[in-house]
């Protein structure tokens, strides 16, 4: 469990909490006091709503793995083939 005290959040803490906040993977009281925050503060709605246009993709998406050279691709496909044998 996440101990913040709701009612001092800020710019800083919805920050800090932003992804957890867009996927709303928080306890109750963080998610209600930073919906109050967003409310009152355009920088974080802006924010927020910035954030949530680009998770509009997947949440896979981010999970991508770095692209490999090709010779490296080779060489796990071939180590695959011959462990089937
Ligand atoms: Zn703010």
């Amino acid at each position: 469990m996440i101990s913040v005290d709701p009612s001092s959040f800020n710019c800083a803490e919805l920050k800090r909490f932003l992804y957890d906040y867009i996927e709303r993977e928080l306890d109750d009281a963080i998610l209600i006091a930073l919906d109050n925050h967003v409310i009152c503060c355009p920088d974080c709605e802006h924010l927020v709503n910035s954030y949530r246009d680009a998770s509009e993709t997947p949440r896979e998406h981010l999970k991508q793995p770095v692209s490999m050279p090709g010779d490296v691709k080779f060489q796990i496909v071939e180590s695959l083939s011959q462990s089937e044998k």
